[in-house]
């Protein structure tokens, strides 16, 4: 183990804070990682909502499809995620996204190519990859696009396990016109109101006719990728697909229009401690006194 290493890893899990048993360049516990929770149980054919009520669900019409994409068809053909926006999903995006905890993105981004894989035998060939871009402001203050860094590792994974597949990162595609507000809080009515014209693509022409995936963190209400699918859509893509890392599940009391299930933001304009019933929230990372100094 070398000096810069130990000065700079910290010795303990930042998800569950027990002891690493060995240097490693992501400080992330084997346990923790075996631990990420994912979705079971049927989900909506469109945006891969759990469904609460399959039966009712599976009429001739509108086969596995949520209320939501029957009340209001969504702008892409079908959006997939790696695992639940919970737990130790949940606190490994905060930790990558507020902590920088880079060295995550990859195996995050290799999750993240597990679900992009579900797409492989439906979604068109060729595709380009769009991450969803942050404002500018929101850039500055981060220094780094985690749905950006999260696709590059993806693609990474994918060009091995799927060297058929044509896939190109076009990431200064989208562009993000206004700083929304956060959405904490917000009903899923506001939230579309909030994300709504917040896209604009940046050269149509590199979009017209194109298979477009849509690429981000977390997947909540789904109001954001809908408006950046929407963008793309306007701006003449022959379809739009969506995977995300994790999805946030929804609850009965979301559907009667109640924001109370969700403390988070899918825009990643909400800050760690904005979360205000987080029931798993990562440890914190030791700070530098508590490194050995060399
Ligand atoms: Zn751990
Ligand atoms: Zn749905």
């Amino acid at each position: 183990m070398d000096a810069l290493g130990c000065a700079l890893l910290p010795a303990f899990c930042t998800l569950c804070g027990s002891p690493l048993p060995q240097l490693s360049s992501v400080p992330i516990c084997a346990a923790c990682w075996t631990e990420f929770p994912v979705q079971s149980g049927p989900s909506c054919a469109r945006c891969g909502d759990t469904l609460d009520n399959p039966i009712l669900a599976s009429g001739p019409t509108n086969s596995g499809l949520c209320r939501a994409c029957r009340l209001a068809s969504p702008p892409f053909v079908r959006a997939v995620a790696y695992g639940l926006y919970q737990d130790r999903m949940k606190a490994a995006i905060h930790a990558l996204k507020y902590d920088r905890l880079h060295p995550a993105a990859r195996r995050l981004g290799y999750m993240l190519a597990q679900a992009i894989a579900q797409l492989a035998s439906e979604a068109p060939a060729e595709m380009l990859v769009v991450p969803v871009p942050l404002h500018r402001s929101k850039y500055a203050e981060r220094g780094f696009n985690q749905a950006r860094s999260l696709a590059v590792h993806a693609l990474d994974c994918l060009r091995k396990s799927h060297p058929q597949w044509r896939l190109t990162l076009a990431s200064t595609t989208l562009m993000r016109l206004r700083a929304t507000e956060s959405q904490a809080g917000l009903t899923p009515r506001q939230r579309r109101l909030n994300v709504r014209a917040a896209f604009s693509v940046s050269d149509p022409s590199a979009v017209d006719s194109k298979h477009i995936l849509v690429i981000d963190d977390i997947f909540t209400t789904g109001a954001t990728v809908r408006a950046a699918a929407q963008a793309l859509v306007r701006a003449g893509a022959a379809s739009v697909w969506v995977a995300t890392l994790a999805r946030a599940r929804r609850t009965s009391s979301f559907s009667r229009g109640s924001s109370a299930s969700f403390e988070d933001v899918e825009d990643g304009l909400g800050k760690p401690g904005n979360s205000p019933t987080a029931d798993f929230q990562p440890a914190s990372l030791p700070s530098s006194q508590d490194q050995p100094s060399f």
